[in-house]
């Protein structure tokens, strides 16, 4: 696994633009569980599952009973916004610092990698920290809307201050398109990338499920390596979309990263 750091430090540090992409795996070091594995939220609770399906119909056909629901149900998500960032998290946010990690396109709905520190990143499947409108897809802080006195008043849903739209929870439902803006910034960057980590991440879920496979289409002009830090082989590996895997915890092999780029930055400059 040693060599496999050390290529991989090598490559960010001679790289122009690495993108990381990140799903559930990245999280679960800091207990949340992911969907579909041994402990995963679907698996111990099959109507959990259903009710997901039914989320996108329900805001659509009644967006008042739609936050109801959400406000006084309880549904995993609202144990999302206490969970902290892991090793995984901080070293990608490390990276970012040291000039080395354009942007982080996430699955993930937990807001964990804007705690870690990092910048920019386009969540892809939104952000369960903020509101988004339906209609001109404006994101809010949900304590701009002191949702708790909306529904003691029975003024739920919140609307938008910009075009008067219905608000909903800025993540996206199952049947729900992605959000115009991240979807365009994601292919850009996709396209752009010359390095991209992927942690985490079965990669099962479409379009995101794309992204690596549109890097590898592009890759035979600029060359994207596309390397995988997963615990265990994805669809990515075996179709051959991926260079190589770095079988491991994200929240353990990332900080290795991390630990021989340092070493090999201070390295080159002692060598100066
Ligand atoms: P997935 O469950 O399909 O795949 C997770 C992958 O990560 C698996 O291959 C698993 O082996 C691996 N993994 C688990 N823990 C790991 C670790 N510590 N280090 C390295 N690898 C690890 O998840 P997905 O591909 O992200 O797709 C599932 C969908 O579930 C996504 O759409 C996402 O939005 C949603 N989801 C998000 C969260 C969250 O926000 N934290 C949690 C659950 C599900």
């Amino acid at each position: 696994m040693q060599d496999l750091i050390a290529k991989t430090a090598e490559l960010l540090i001679k790289s122009k633009h690495t993108v990381a992409l990140t799903g559930a795996g990245m999280s679960t070091e800091s207990g949340i569980p992911d969907f579909r594995g041994p402990n995963g939220i679907w698996t111990k609770n099959p109507e959990a599952e259903k009710q997901a399906y039914q989320s996108y119909f329900k805001f659509q056909q009644n967006p008042k009973q739609y936050w109801i629901e959400r406000m006084t149900g309880t549904s995993w998500i609202h144990e999302l916004t206490k969970a902290q960032p892991n090793p995984g998290h901080f070293a990608l946010a490390e990276l970012e610092k040291m000039a080395l990690l354009k942007s982080v396109i996430t699955q993930n709905i937990d807001n964990l990698h804007q705690k870690a520190g990092n910048k920019r990143v386009l969540d892809y499947h939104g952000n369960v920290s903020l509101l988004r409108c339906f209609s001109c897809d404006t994101r809010y802080d949900p304590q701009e809307y002191e949702l708790e006195k909306l529904l003691a008043e029975d003024r739920l849903p919140p609307y938008c201050k910009k075009c008067n739209g219905v608000l909903k929870s800025d993540i996206v439902h199952f049947h729900e398109a992605i959000p115009a803006d991240v979807s365009t910034e994601s292919q850009q960057e996709v396209g752009t990338c010359d390095v991209m980590l992927i942690c985490g991440t079965s990669a099962a879920v479409y379009p995101f499920a794309m992204l690596p496979r549109i890097a590898k289409q592009y890759s035979s002009k600029q060359k994207t390596i596309i390397v995988e830090i997963n615990a265990e082989p994805t669809p990515l590996t075996q179709e051959g979309i991926s260079d190589y895997i770095i079988q491991g915890k994200t929240g353990t092999v990332l900080p290795k990263i991390v630990e021989e780029v340092k070493k090999r930055t201070s390295e080159n400059k002692h060598r100066l």
